[in-house]
């Protein structure tokens, strides 16, 4: 397996970083993740986009044009010899002497990518549907930027795993911010779609907005609004989305079936369009 470290592509065991990296002190770093069908990269240049706007946002320069990020992204995609899973990247702000502030403006960032192989189309989980259980939302105020520090994030996905189910969703205020990796979804008995708005309070999904732009160009309407734990336990169905799960349907929210408590049919068709997206049909 080989991995992408700054500039150079190295055996998985020989890649190192120093223990002061700002990464591994602070979590000062973003990263990113796009999925691979077929060798190619889905949605990426949205992806790159992000990485760069999250960059922006905590004052790291980015490394790569989107180009040349994608230029490394395809070898090392092609090094791996990977059909369909996913290409990780990390941009951290470089390695200096313990200190919060940040280090000089000439500290190069530490750029790494890794891929993994994955069964992401084929995912039996999509088949039989996901069950959630809703989590009180521990993060910071600025989860629009895709941060490493995932703290939060790993305590969230650790109860639905004590849960024995695949996801958690998060709740603030009685409304539903997202899942722990993932962005929520739900149905209403009258056929719309709702998922709560952009703000600081969520992270822009990728997978998101082109599930959203395949709903309106079906016909169906999706209202961005905050939705409530009550209001998606009723509603007829429920889906999360992400880079790596694409469309999945929920079955169940804190042991209690959604609709018939089978995968619904909206989440199904967007499911399929979101593949066919996939594999650039
Ligand atoms: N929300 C959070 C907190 C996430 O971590 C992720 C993905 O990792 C998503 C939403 C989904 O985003 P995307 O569709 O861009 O993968």
């Amino acid at each position: 397996r080989i991995v992408y470290l700054n500039g150079e592509f190295l055996p998985f065991d020989q890649a190192r970083v120093p223990v002061m990296d700002r990464g591994f002190l602070f979590a000062d770093g973003i990263y990113e993740v796009s999925a691979i069908i077929e060798g190619r990269l889905v949605d990426n240049a949205a992806h790159l986009a992000r990485l760069d706007r999250s960059l922006g946002e905590i004052g790291i320069r980015n490394p790569h044009d989107a180009a040349e990020w994608e230029r490394l992204q395809t070898e090392l995609v092609a090094k791996n010899g990977v059909v369909e899973g996913l290409v990780y990247m990390q941009v951290t702000r470089g390695v200096y002497e313990r200190d919060f502030a940040f280090p000089p403006a000439d500290t190069p960032p530490t750029v790494m990518m890794f891929t993994q192989a994955k069964t992401v189309i084929a995912n039996t989980l999509a088949e039989t549907g996901a069950k959630v259980v809703t989590v009180e939302d521990l993060r910071w105020k600025r989860r629009d930027i895709k941060s490493v520090a995932l703290l939060a994030q790993v305590l969230t996905k650790q109860a639905a795993a004590e849960a024995g189910v695949a996801e958690a969703w998060m709740v603030e205020d009685g409304a539903v911010t997202e899942g722990s990796s993932s962005t929520a979804f739900i149905a209403t008995k009258d056929g719309r779609l709702v998922t709560r708005p952009l703000s600081t309070a969520l992270l822009p999904g990728i997978t998101r907005a082109a599930v959203m732009r395949l709903a309106a160009e079906t016909g169906l309407t999706v209202e961005e609004r905050l939705f409530s734990v009550d209001e998606a336990h009723a509603a007829s169905e429920a889906f999360y989305t992400s880079a790596s799960a694409f469309v999945m349907p929920v079955v169940a929210i804190d042991g209690r079936p959604i609709g018939e408590g089978v995968p619904g049919p909206v989440a199904r068709r967007l499911r399929e369009l979101y593949i066919a997206m996939a594999r650039g049909d």
